[in-house]
């Protein structure tokens, strides 16, 4: 059986730019929308899991990222310089950001486009529910969205 879970706690706002890219390479924003669903068996209680708890988590987990501009630590189109108050970011196409470091969330990744956020996402919560199937839908605007699943 599968469960879905969205709604406002699963909603961050963040800032990002994707590099090599006409209008995404500029700083801008987007209201992510996330819903995720899990599949399992029912237990003891008759539920795959208990919606409030597992929407909690979910929250607890993404809304680090709320609120914050998303660097890709691992692109190789930007330069990032960090000191304790600052972080310099330069693109390949010399466009350099200077940023307050508690502005600032950095992610495993090569990009922050919504494909690879919504498989972050989803590698992050499977942690916690290593049992359960879990599917990521996460939209960057109403009509554009990624859907990153697991085979299993
Ligand atoms: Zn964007």
């Amino acid at each position: 059986m599968k469960l879905r879970v969205s709604g406002d706690k699963l909603t961050i706002a963040s800032a990002h730019m994707l590099a090599k890219h006409d209008k995404c390479a500029r700083m801008h924003g987007h209201n992510y929308f996330i819903e995720v669903e899990i599949e399992g068996e029912l237990n003891e209680k008759s539920m795959v899991i208990d919606f409030s708890e597992f929407k909690s988590r979910v929250s607890k987990i993404i809304k680090k990222y709320d609120h914050k501009v998303l660097i890709p630590f691992n692109s190789k189109n930007f330069n990032i310089d960090i000191n304790d108050e600052q972080v310099t970011v330069s693109s390949c196409e010399g466009k350099v950001y200077r940023l307050p470091r508690d502005d600032v969330e950095f992610l495993p990744l090569e990009s922050t486009t919504v494909e690879l956020l919504s498989k972050f996402i989803h590698g992050l919560i499977k942690k916690d529910y290593p049992q359960f199937k879990i599917t990521v839908i996460m939209s960057e605007t109403p009509t554009n969205v990624a859907i990153y699943t697991e085979d299993k």
